[in-house]
């Protein structure tokens, strides 16, 4: 039997006039994805058949299971549209996937979209529920509750066939709603945050502040650790690295110390700003969940937020840190998240950060500081690294 992966949409086919867009983008993106395999790709507006060879079946399936975009897939087989060959198929579909001695229920759902076919949807499944029936004596119907569902789906000279499906990771095809920056420290929250954005649709590129000597190689090998965790679901990102030293240096030695976290994260967005242009993004995604520190109180927020008009989208805003770890869990970026290695925030921690704020107040602070020139100085010296599959020896060669 000639076997085929079949994908469903879902959620993307609710908004009619981006349809298309959708579709094209996840085609692309699937076509990336599975680079270097022998594949054929079909799509129409309702669905997409991989062609493969079927010693690339796990791998491939790992994969569509790593994108956004599919609501749900399936192995299915390719058959001649005639009933003889249907049972066939059916037949031979449950031998390999279920023990033969054990008591199963089973249901059979027939489509058809061809509307020619001899018999209809309701035949079909009273031809090939009988059918099942007497071919293997262990099984029973069940059209409520069942452990088998049986899909045939029969469309103009060839049918589908298959067995119960795997569930998509759902979303929209990253890129089909532009790009954005996220902020990438090495914590566990920031690529939750990304991860989050990509589902949405949207494209990233990363951006990570780092203040060598006070951090460390592994601190930035860390979070290129998590760019390549992020990667998976977005094909290919920069890795853009901020040299903040020397502002951070200056903030620290100018400004009062319960000020410092509060002016240090508007010079972030101050850069990231710049960055959004020259990138050509068009918002900014970060970790921050609302209480967690004390530059994520609403008053800070609202203090350190006013220094930019570029949309913020902070995806785990609202959500427990329960909640973030396990997502991070699931993305495989939690246990790179807890290695020690400090970031640039951590290290010039003060005592007290303030948390409430005073926009004058800092405004006035902010003046002791050439940070103009600064920012000036640390759009000319970024490092841009392109994150995709290569291995870790090539990244040293980058840096
Ligand atoms: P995380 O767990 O993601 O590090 P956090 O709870 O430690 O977050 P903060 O350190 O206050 O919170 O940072 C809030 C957000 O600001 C981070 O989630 C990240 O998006 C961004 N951020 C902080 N430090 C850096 C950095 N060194 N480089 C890039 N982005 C940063
Ligand atoms: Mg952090």
């Amino acid at each position: 039997m000639n076997r085929v992966i079949l994908i469903k949409y879902g959620e993307l086919t609710t908004k009619k006039g981006n349809r298309k867009l959708f579709i094209n983008t996840l085609y692309n993106n699937i076509l990336k994805k599975l680079n270097g395999l022998e594949v054929n790709i079909f799509k129409d507006m309702s669905r997409m058949y991989i062609e493969y060879d079927n010693k690339d079946e796990e791998l491939i399936l790992k994969k569509i299971g790593q994108i956004f975009g599919i609501h749900a897939f399936e192995v299915a087989y390719k058959e001649e549209s005639n009933l003889d060959s249907l049972k066939r198929a059916i037949k031979e579909l449950l031998e390999i996937n279920f023990d033969n001695q054990k008591k199963y229920t089973f249901k059979v759902e027939t489509k058809r979209s061809d509307k020619s076919f001899s018999n209809t949807s309701l035949e079909c499944n009273n031809i090939f529920g009988s059918y099942i029936l007497k071919e293997f004596p262990n099984l029973s119907v069940n059209v409520h509750q069942y452990d088998i569902l049986v899909n045939v789906e029969i469309r103009h000279g060839y049918s589908y066939i298959y067995l119960n499906e795997y569930k998509g990771l759902g979303g929209y095809p990253v890129g089909s709603l532009g790009k954005a920056l996220l902020m990438l420290s090495g914590g566990i929250d920031s690529p939750v945050a990304g991860y989050l954005a990509m589902k949405r649709g949207i494209k990233l590129d990363l951006v990570y502040f780092e203040a060598i000597p006070h951090t460390s190689i592994e601190a930035r090998n860390k979070v290129i650790e998590l760019a390549k965790k992020l990667v998976v679901y977005g094909n290919e990102m920069k890795l853009i690295i901020v040299p903040f030293t020397k502002l951070q240096e200056e903030i620290y030695k100018n400004v009062d110390g319960n000020y410092s976290i509060t002016i240090m994260r508007r010079m972030m967005y101050r850069i990231m700003e710049k960055l959004v242009k020259r990138f050509k993004g068009l918002a900014i995604v970060n970790g921050e969940s609302i209480g967690q520190v004390a530059s994520q109180t609403l008053t800070s927020m609202n203090v350190i937020n006013n220094v930019t008009n570029v949309p913020i989208i902070r995806p785990v805003a609202c959500f427990d840190k329960l909640e973030i770890i396990d997502i991070s869990k699931k993305i495989a970026t939690y246990d790179i998240s807890i290695l020690p290695y400090e970031d640039c925030c951590t290290i010039f921690v003060p005592k007290h950060p303030i948390i409430n704020p005073n926009l004058e107040h800092t405004l006035e602070m902010e003046k002791r500081i050439n940070y103009e020139d600064l920012i000036k100085e640390i759009l000319n010296n970024l490092k841009v690294i392109t994150i995709s599959n290569l291995d870790d020896d090539k990244y040293k060669d980058i840096l």
